[in-house]
């Protein structure tokens, strides 16, 4: 997947304002924030999305997912709150097909949720 956006940031060619990272998980800003706090969290192995995670071990979803409350920590959001999205698919608007999670705090945020 040499041609991937969010490979390319793991392996250093493209820039990225990091918040956290450990051997499996790269946790960075988003490049066009949509709220205060907008974090992305990504597996370093290239995955395409939430649909594509037959055969993933499961500690590596795990893990994912303690990212977030940990980066929500992080950007000092994790007491006023958050939300945790992962688009998947056209009709969800995925641009990056290399599974992520959206980390978004930081204001009130809309009770809307499509
Ligand atoms: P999605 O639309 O759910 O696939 O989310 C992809 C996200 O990646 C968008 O919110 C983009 O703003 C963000 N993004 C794209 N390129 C970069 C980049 N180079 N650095 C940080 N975030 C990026």
């Amino acid at each position: 997947m040499d041609e991937c956006l969010f490979c390319g940031i793991v392996r250093g060619e493209v820039p990225c304002d990091a918040v956290y990272e450990d051997e499996a998980l790269l946790a960075f800003r988003d490049i066009n924030p949509q709220a205060d706090r907008h974090v992305l969290i990504i597996p370093k192995r290239h995955l395409d999305g939430l649909c594509g995670l037959e055969g993933v071990e499961d500690s590596l979803l795990a893990r994912l997912l303690r990212a977030a409350a940990l980066v929500a920590k992080k950007e000092g959001i994790d007491k006023s709150g958050f939300r945790l999205v992962s688009n998947c698919g056209p009709d969800a608007c995925q641009s990056v097909p290399h599974l992520h999670f959206h980390v978004l705090g930081g204001r009130p945020l809309s009770g809307q949720m499509g």
